[in-house]
């Protein structure tokens, strides 16, 4: 051991000379003259080992900092989608409600269901496409203009349009009933 850190010493005073003259010589036989020192000393070793340690501690503390962070801001992401879904869907449903409304102020209690009639367009409201509904009851619907209500066909939506999340139906004006001829 002593001899390792005598021959550190020496390559480390060496390289210190050389370095005036052959600088990467130098720094070369400084940075081995160096190493014999630590390497002879196994307290200055363990020193440095466990510098080293602490600071591969603190970067997976870091990391760690690093992961929570990015948690969060996708927790606060995924938080901000659905309360910007919720709002969708209740103008959907307050867009809706307004129809209804302004349908039954005018005096007409049924509508016709029209969906986008595009490829997004659920089955459920596929099959209502058309038909002739009921403001009170949106479990039937009619295939005589409004003399009888029946109960929907199997799988069609049991609500009225655009109450479903994600739903894009609207409801349009029985014609006959807005003219009055029924
Ligand atoms: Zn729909």
């Amino acid at each position: 051991m002593i001899f390792l850190r005598i021959l550190g010493i020496i390559l480390m005073a060496f390289g210190l000379f050389l370095s005036f003259v052959i600088p990467v010589a130098g720094i070369i036989g400084l940075i081995l003259g160096l190493l014999c020192v630590i390497r002879s000393s196994p307290k200055l070793a363990d020193r440095i080992n466990l510098s080293l340690s602490k600071k591969a501690a603190k970067s997976r503390q870091q990391a760690e900092t690093l992961k929570m962070e990015l948690e969060d801001k996708l927790k606060k992401h995924e938080e901000f989608e659905r309360q910007v879904s919720a709002i969708k869907s209740e103008a959907v449903v307050t867009r809706t409600e307004g129809n209804r409304q302004r349908m039954e102020a005018a005096g007409l209690s049924m509508y016709i269901w029209s969906t986008c009639g595009d490829e997004r367009v659920c089955e459920a409201c596929k099959i209502m496409d058309d038909k002739l509904c009921l403001w009170a009851d949106p479990t039937v619907y009619s295939r005589n203009k409004g003399k009888e209500w029946i109960p929907r066909p199997t799988g069609a939506s049991l609500e009225h349009p655009g109450e479903k999340d994600g739903c894009r139906c609207t409801s349009l004006a029985y014609e006959p009933e807005l003219l009055g001829e029924l």
